[in-house]
């Protein structure tokens, strides 16, 4: 099992999103994990590629420093080790959820990475 600190990041819409908790995502089946990252500057230029994507368009009110406000929220949860979960809100579309979380985490799941392997035969 990788004990080394990493990311697991998951795009998807808000009714497929796991419960109110963070590291409810590392319950979810592996396929969902869209990239594993090992130092916080990959997750979140990832993070701000997917919000760029898929988060920011159609976007009404939004202050114009949402996206700086985002960048350096998620820079400071991710070098102390903290996930990051991103809800946005379109109107008329659905709501994407952007997250990163961190593995081990502090709540005691089994990375789903390491759960795959022990479950497929050698
Ligand atoms: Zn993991």
């Amino acid at each position: 099992m990788d004990t080394k600190l990493h990311w697991h990041c998951y795009l998807s819409a808000r009714r497929d999103a796991p419960g109110l908790e963070s590291h409810e995502w590392l319950l979810q089946p592996p396929a969902r994990i869209r990239e594993t990252f090992y130092d916080h500057y990959s997750v979140r230029r990832w993070m701000l590629d997917k919000y760029d994507r898929h988060a920011s368009i159609g976007s009404v009110g939004r202050p114009a420093d949402a996206k700086d406000e985002r960048r350096l929220q998620a820079l400071d949860a991710l070098k102390i080790g903290d996930d990051v979960v991103w809800v946005e809100f379109r109107l008329g579309l659905p709501v994407v959820v952007i997250a990163a979380i961190c593995c081990p985490n502090r709540v005691d799941h089994l990375c789903p990475l390491a759960v795959q392997d022990e479950a497929q035969p050698a």
